[in-house]
């Protein structure tokens, strides 16, 4: 069984955390460490450790993550200008955190992807 991280933690109130959005499948809340004016986490209410392990029975939640990102953006008015939304897996792309979560980011100009 996979390990629980501190996400679930913040899900569950047990520590704090900028909670803009929460129902019953997904949290969204400010990143600890902002890399961008506008960076939040949309993140499923249950453990998903890597994008590896999403399953079929985890669409639901993966699409209201999709729809949470897109209204959290519009009412931090970034929608117009534009945002990136990333999920890291694993090593190569430095995921830290073992528990899926979508980064949204805005607010400025992002640059190019990779650099
Ligand atoms: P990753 O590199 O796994 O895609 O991103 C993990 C993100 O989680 C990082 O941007 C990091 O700043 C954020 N983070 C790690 N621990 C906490 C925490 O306790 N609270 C919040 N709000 N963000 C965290």
């Amino acid at each position: 069984m996979a390990e629980e991280t501190i996400f679930s933690k913040i899900i569950r109130r047990e520590i704090p955390a900028d909670i803009l959005y929460q129902d019953d499948l997904v949290t969204a809340f400010r990143d600890i460490t902002p890399k961008a004016p506008t960076h939040v986490l949309i993140i499923p209410n249950h453990l998903i450790p890597t994008t590896n392990d999403i399953k079929a029975s985890d669409e639901k939640a993966l699409g209201r993550m999709m729809s949470v990102a897109a209204k959290l953006a519009q009412e931090a008015g970034i929608a117009e200008d534009g945002y990136r939304l990333i999920m890291n897996c694993n090593q190569h792309a430095g995921q830290e955190v073992f528990h899926i979560h979508m980064h949204l980011l805005g607010g400025q100009p992002l640059g190019p992807m990779l650099s």
